[in-house]
């Protein structure tokens, strides 16, 4: 059985954000920047995807910018925000220990400038809390950057909460909404959010096309200069059927949403409740506060990475955490965050499931991986010094 299982890396494009996407790349070729009727038709395309962004997001389409992925987004709103602040004299940021690269190395290049970063707990269930927040902002606090969804345990964050917060107190709020996006409501005035930053290619759009949303009163900084596309903000010329596509498969799964929640959920408790079976396990992030379709777990006395090949081997793919730090021995800074120690936090595994997953291949998801954890145990030196006494379990 073939099982694909890591959605929250990337998705597969759906057949409808294919045929926009060819459809655009062969009929619909203009450059918006031609004056001409075929850039024209191009430029109202172009506009018309804005529109619709802007209607899902409860926002306004000049508040809109099309970038070439969520970790552009995110680079450019927090450099925005951090740059808007300083020039007020607020050089103080306030974010998580698990958030995204692009969020967390964006705030690392930020302290080399001068500015001060706060890295809140995020707490042993993956949540912050509001209070903590409130508790963290200061005079001279510019921006609060909070992600709606974590990527590798797909906790929930109570931003609208965090959002209010923000706004009592005068702060720009930014959420790297990436793993909310289609899967979650979000309505930037409700939520109280004035910069976010999303990525088609986790809603079954195709990558290299992000969205970024910024509230108008903020002046943008540009990280691309050139033309004077993007309203000034971006420039390069427009990735047309990137962008209709990317609209497109927006629509469907805000469209889809609900249908699909109920769905994910009962294929995500089988493996919730199948692999809490399996001894000397557990769950990491909130059991209640979590998206729909991110499972993740460790296991003791096992390597994720060895996990990982063999149930590739068993035709399901799945990953560690963050695909951005595959390949790197170290383990996972989320799962550290959450309080998991070195050695545990090395046995990881994240199953990102959507619509398109059975219940079949949940049950066969949960037999392989009860069978790979056990032969793995079987030939760890460690797992023989936990069953032998002369180490100490953690979990
Ligand atoms: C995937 C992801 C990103 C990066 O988006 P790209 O389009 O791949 O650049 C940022 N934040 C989160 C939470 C993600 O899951």
């Amino acid at each position: 059985m073939k099982v694909y299982a890591d959605n929250a890396a990337t998705t597969k494009m759906s057949e409808h954000a294919v045929e926009v996407m060819v459809d655009i790349a062969k009929n619909n070729y203009g450059n918006p920047s031609s004056l001409y009727k075929i850039g024209q038709i191009a430029k109202e395309s172009l506009e018309k995807a804005r529109q619709e962004v802007a209607e899902i997001l409860n926002a306004e389409p000049r508040e809109i910018y099309f970038t070439s992925g969520g970790s552009e987004a995110d680079n450019q709103a927090i450099i925005s925000a951090a740059y808007a602040g300083k020039r007020k004299g607020k050089t103080h940021i306030i974010s998580t220990a698990f958030e995204h690269h692009a969020v967390l190395h964006t705030l690392n290049k930020l302290e080399k400038e001068g500015f001060e970063i706060t890295l809140l707990d995020v707490n042993s269930n993956g949540v912050v809390k509001p209070s903590q927040v409130a508790d963290a902002i200061r005079e001279d606090t510019c921006l609060v950057t909070i992600m709606y969804v974590n990527n590798e345990i797909g906790t929930i964050m109570p931003i609208r909460e965090i959002g209010a917060i923000c706004r009592e107190k005068g702060v720009l709020f930014h959420t790297d909404a990436v793993q909310a996006a289609g899967h979650l409501p979000i309505d930037v005035v409700k939520d109280n959010i004035d910069m976010l930053a999303i990525s088609a290619h986790k809603f079954q759009g195709p990558k290299g096309v992000g969205i970024l949303y910024s509230n108008k009163k903020i002046p943008l900084v540009n990280l691309i200069e050139g033309g004077a596309q993007e309203r000034n903000k971006r420039a390069g010329t427009e990735n047309l059927p990137g962008i209709v596509s990317a609209v497109a498969a927006f629509k469907d799964s805000v469209n889809s949403m609900e249908e699909n929640h109920t769905k994910i959920i009962e294929m995500r408790d089988i493996l919730i409740e199948g692999l809490s079976k399996i001894p000397h396990s557990a769950l990491n992030g909130d059991r209640e506060k979590r998206n729909a379709g991110t499972v993740n777990f460790c296991f003791e006395g096992i390597e994720g990475e060895s996990l990982l090949l063999l149930l590739d081997e068993a035709g399901i793919s799945a990953s560690s955490g963050s695909a951005c730090t595959s390949g790197s021995l170290d383990p996972s800074h989320v799962l550290l965050a959450i309080g998991r120690p070195h050695e545990v936090a090395h046995g990881s595994l994240r199953l990102s499931i959507n619509e398109h997953n059975t219940k079949e291949q949940m049950h066969y998801v949960v037999k392989e991986v009860e069978r790979v954890v056990g032969y793995l145990r079987d030939i760890s030196p460690v797992w023989y010094d936990l069953k032998n006494g002369k180490r100490e379990f953690i979990l």
